[in-house]
């Protein structure tokens, strides 16, 4: 029995993307998430541009403008030898009006993760996902080993019918055949983008891989068992994805990663509307942000490459902390205060292309390394893929194939146009490690307001990046 279309595993924004855009065309769909809403999220919180106008397609730029935080109009950026380049967000708007007259909207947002979350699950419980929290997913049921049981008692009709309450059968009561991906013998070890990096390496047996997602099942808060049955499962369950391991796709390793960790902060000096990014030499090509996250709350955080970070034996609180207190930075923090723990979180970067889809499964977000390896940015296109994704579920449903050939259609979709932006983004980053470089792009970009638009141009996107990978770029600003 198909209880749903769709299980979505993961409520940030991937997941509750997903849930809405599936509700919305009236496919049935559940979203479980191991946490009860509002919950944190480790983030620097920044919508950039692009989100925003991802949000916007969504019918949710209006409501999410109006949400707690603070509204970007500048970005700063600073380099190791503390040259320093504004970036005016407004100007580049009026410089590119769209075709169709009025304004084009550029400006960014900063949001607390707990806020924004929050928001999108329950736009995805109002479009009529049925919503799981405190559900944490522990195992993949695989086709032919379904427990016999009906589960949940409730039999789930349509978009927004009630979500069973009990688990009538799980990990203890189900038919589990012996040998499918359990807590114990599931997560492949070896494979994928581990240490050694291997493109789209792929972990997991091939038993794993070649049988049909047909569900999940796994643990509520109050320690009663789900199981719940769909047509496709989509992985939106974040950088540590269950999904991703258990369906054999891949791995995760420190060689695609980042490392990044965040601190909320009260009277912090000197925020205003701008979000700062400032790539010290202690940890170019990362560094230290500093973004106003609203009612005077500051989110201030650092990211590192993993490869650098596991080199240079750093720690990134104790970083965070040593940076915050150097004399470039110390007089904004001169009466700060903390607020709640400074936490860490891994960032997995799209530097190499991992396979997203198998048989019965999708992965969207974090758990597909979406993550942009030269900004750190993985809200967008966590948005994008959920559009992707579920083009391709409808078409799949209609189809009644969920097959590992036919899902593959997402990959392709996914790679046609996110691809090019990924690996600019990944060449960009090795680029920045050439401090001489960075310094000079700054220092020269800070006296010239030709190049700060063209800069500002690329941030929005109607430039392309891939202009800084040339030779001719800096011959051309040199003479210039
Ligand atoms: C320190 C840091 C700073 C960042 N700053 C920015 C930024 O400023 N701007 C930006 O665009 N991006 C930023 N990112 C990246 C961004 O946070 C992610 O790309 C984004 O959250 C990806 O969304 P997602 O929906 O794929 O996954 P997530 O937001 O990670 O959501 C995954 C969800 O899955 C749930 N889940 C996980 N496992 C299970 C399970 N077994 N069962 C049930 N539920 C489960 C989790 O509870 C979670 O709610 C940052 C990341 C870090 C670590």
């Amino acid at each position: 029995m198909q209880e749903y279309d769709l299980i979505i595993v993961g409520a940030g924004p991937a997941g509750s993307a997903a849930a809405m855009l599936a509700a919305r065309r009236g496919m049935r769909c559940a979203l479980l998430d191991k946490a009860s809403f509002p919950r944190d999220k480790v983030c620097g919180d920044a919508l950039s541009g692009k989100s925003m106008r991802l949000l916007d397609e969504l019918g949710f730029l209006d409501p999410v403008l109006q949400l707690p935080g603070t509204v970007i109009h500048r970005v700063v950026f600073s380099s190791p030898d503390e040259s320093v380049l504004e970036i005016d967000l407004r100007r580049h708007a009026e410089l590119h009006p769209p075709s169709g007259g009025g304004t084009h909207r550029m400006e960014g947002k900063v949001v607390p993760r707990r806020t924004l979350d929050e928001f999108l699950l329950r736009q995805a419980q109002a479009a009529g996902a049925v919503i799981h929290e405190g559900c944490t997913v522990q195992e993949l049921v695989f086709a032919g080993t379904q427990a016999r049981r009906t589960c949940g008692g409730s039999k789930i009709s349509g978009a927004g019918s009630a979500a069973p309450t009990s688990g009538a059968c799980g990990p203890s009561g189900a038919a589990v055949a012996a040998g499918a991906c359990g807590p114990s013998g599931a997560a492949p070890t070896s494979g994928a983008c581990g240490p050694s990096g291997a493109a789209g390496a792929t972990g997991g047996s091939g038993a794993m891989r070649s049988a049909r997602i047909a569900g999940v099942r796994g643990t509520r808060a109050d320690g009663s068992p789900f199981e719940f049955h769909s047509r496709l499962v989509l992985g939106c369950d974040g950088v540590t994805s269950l999904v991703a391991r258990q369906s054999g796709l891949h791995q995760r390793g420190h060689r695609h990663c980042r490392i990044a960790a965040r601190q909320y902060m009260r009277d912090v000096d000197g925020l205003t509307d701008q979000i700062e990014l400032h790539f010290t030499h202690e940890v170019v090509p990362g560094y230290l942000w500093i973004f106003p996250a609203g009612e005077g709350l500051a989110n201030i955080g650092l990211g590192l490459d993993c490869v650098d970070r596991k080199k240079r034996a750093m720690n990134p609180l104790q970083t965070l902390q040593e940076i915050i207190g150097a004399p470039r930075f110390r007089h904004r923090f001169r009466q700060a205060r903390a607020v709640g723990r400074a936490t860490g979180g891994h960032l997995p970067v799209g530097s190499i292309r991992r396979p997203c889809s198998g048989q019965g499964v999708l992965l969207l977000g974090d758990a597909a390394g979406l993550v942009d390896p030269f900004t750190g940015e993985g809200i967008g296109n966590a948005l994008i893929s959920a559009h992707l994704a579920v083009d391709t579920a409808a078409e799949a449903i209609v189809a009644d194939d969920a097959s590992a050939e036919f899902l593959r259609l997402y990959d392709q979709r996914l790679w046609d146009q996110l691809g090019s932006e990924l690996r600019t983004s990944a060449r960009l980053h090795r680029l920045s490690r050439c401090r001489p470089l960075f310094n000079w792009v700054v220092r020269r970009a800070a006296h010239s307001r030709e190049l700060r638009d063209l800069i500002g141009a690329m941030m929005a996107g109607t430039e392309s990046r891939t202009q800084l990978l040339h030779p001719w770029f800096y011959v051309r600003w040199l003479a210039g």
